[in-house]
C-alpha cells in the first residue's frame, strides 16, 4: 500500500521507522532482532536506506595500494521483501543517484515492481566519504529530480528505451527529502525551496524532513512550504540524541542546530546513560508537540536503538 494511502485512510498520527541495511556478512536476522521489539507499535510502513560504495585503499604485498569500490551495506531491495514477506507491513526503498547508471535504476525499479513494492524514497545520496563533491555517473542523475522523473515516466509506462512500447505502467508512490534548516550545499533557505517545490510539481507525493531537534523549525519550515503552494504531506524525520558525542556530531554530519536548552542540559550529563535519558524525554517532549501540531506521521530514523524508540513512542501513542 502507498504512503499515501496510509496517510489518508488514517485517523490520526502514524508511526513509520526506517532502519539501515547491516553490514556485509551479517544475516537478516539482526534486522529482525532490530525490528521485533517496534512492530507492537505496528509501523505502517518501515523506510530502508541505501548506501554507496565507498573508495578504499587496499595494500598490495609490494607496498603499492590498489584503489578499490566497497559497498559496505548492500541488500536494500532484499530487506525491503523480507520486512514485507516476514512482517506483512510495507517497506520503502530508499533510492539513491549516486553511484548508479540510469539503467541500473531502471532494472531496479523493474525488480521492485515484481517484488509487490509500492514505494521509494528518492534521493540524490552524498559524496563518497573522502570525496568533496556529489558527482553523477556518467550516465546517470545529478539530482534528485532527474531520478524522480525518470520514476514518474516508468509511472506512465515510459522506459529508457524509446522502441519499448506498451511497457506496463509502474504505480509508485514517490517521498522526497527536505530539510527545514536548509540543504548544507543550498545558497538559503528560499533557493532550496524552489527546489523542493520543483520535485513536488515533479510528481513527488510526499517530504520526508531531515533530522531536527527544534519543532520550531519544522512548523516553520511546513509554514514555508505551503507559502509556497507545497501542498503534499510534510512527514517529520526524529532522531533521538543519546551520548554526547552526538552533540557536535550530529550538526557537522547532518548540519543540524541544537537548541540551547537541549545541548545545556546535554552537557551536564556525566554519562551517556545520562544523555540516553535526557535524548529520550526530549524526543518524547518533541513527538507530542509534532503529534499535537497535525503530523501525519511520526518517522523515526532507529539507527542502533530501538529500544529508546521504544520508549519514546510507548509514551506518546
Ligand atoms: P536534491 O533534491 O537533488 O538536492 C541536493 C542539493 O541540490 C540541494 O542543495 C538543492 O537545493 C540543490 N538542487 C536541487 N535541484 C537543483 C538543480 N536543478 N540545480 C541546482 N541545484 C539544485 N543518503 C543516502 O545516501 N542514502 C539514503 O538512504 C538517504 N536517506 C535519506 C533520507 C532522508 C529523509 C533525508 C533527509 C536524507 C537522506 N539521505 C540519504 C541524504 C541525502 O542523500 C543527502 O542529504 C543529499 O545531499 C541530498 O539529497 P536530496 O535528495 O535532498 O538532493
Amino acid at each position: 500500500m502507498k504512503v499515501t494511502d496510509h496517510i489518508s485512510q488514517a485517523k490520526g498520527t502514524l508511526i513509520s521507522f526506517e532502519i539501515l541495511p547491516p553490514l556485509k556478512g551479517k544475516s537478516i536476522e539482526s534486522i529482525y532482532d532490530h525490528l521485533d521489539p517496534l512492530m507492537e507499535f505496528k509501523p505502517s510502513y518501515i523506510n530502508v536506506t541505501y548506501h554507496r560504495s565507498e573508495h578504499m585503499f587496499k595494500k598490495r604485498a609490494d607496498g603499492s595500494f590498489d584503489k578499490v569500490e566497497i559497498r559496505k551495506r548492500p541488500g536494500t531491495v532484499g530487506i525491503c521483501a523480507a520486512i514485507m514477506n516476514h512482517y506483512k507491513i510495507d517497506a520503502v526503498p530508499h533510492l539513491i543517484c549516486g553511484g548508479f547508471s540510469k539503467e541500473e535504476t531502471e532494472n531496479a525499479l523493474i525488480d521492485l515492481n515484481f517484488l509487490g513494492i509500492d514505494n521509494v524514497l528518492v534521493l540524490r545520496g552524498d559524496a563518497p566519504k573522502n570525496e568533496t563533491f556529489f558527482e553523477a555517473h556518467p550516465n546517470g542523475h545529478r539530482y534528485a529530480l532527474e531520478l524522480l522523473q525518470q520514476v514518474t515516466a516508468m509511472n506512465n509506462g515510459i522506459y529508457l528505451e524509446d522502441d519499448l512500447m506498451g511497457g506496463i505502467k509502474t504505480k509508485f508512490c514517490i517521498g522526497v527529502a527536505g530539510y527545514p534548516e536548509k540543504h548544507f550545499e543550498a545558497p538559503n533557505l528560499q533557493t532550496d525551496m524552489a527546489y523542493l517545490k520543483r520535485k513536488v510539481e515533479g510528481g513527488a507525493d510526499y517530504i520526508v524532513t531531515q533530522m531536527f531537534f527544534d519543532n520550531k523549525k519544522f512548523f516553520d519550515f511546513v509554514a514555508k512550504c505551503r507559502e509556497n503552494g507545497i501542498t503534499v504531506p510534510i512527514i517529520p524525520g526524529l532522531k533521538p540524541l543519546t551520548t554526547r558525542k552526538q552533540l557536535t556530531v550530529l550538526p557537522r554530519t547532518f548540519h543540524v542546530d541544537m537548541p540551547e536548552e537541549l545541548a545545556s542540559e546535554v552537557t551536564k550529563c556525566k554519562t551517556d546513560k545520562d544523555v540516553e535519558v535526557v535524548g529520550t524525554e526530549w524526543l518524547i517532549q518533541q513527538s507530542k508537540e509534532l503529534k499535537a501540531g497535525g503530523s501525519p506521521v511520526l518517522h523515526y530514523y532507529t539507527l542502533g536503538k530501538p529500544h529508546v524508540i521504544q520508549q519514546v513512542v510507548s509514551a506518546v501513542i
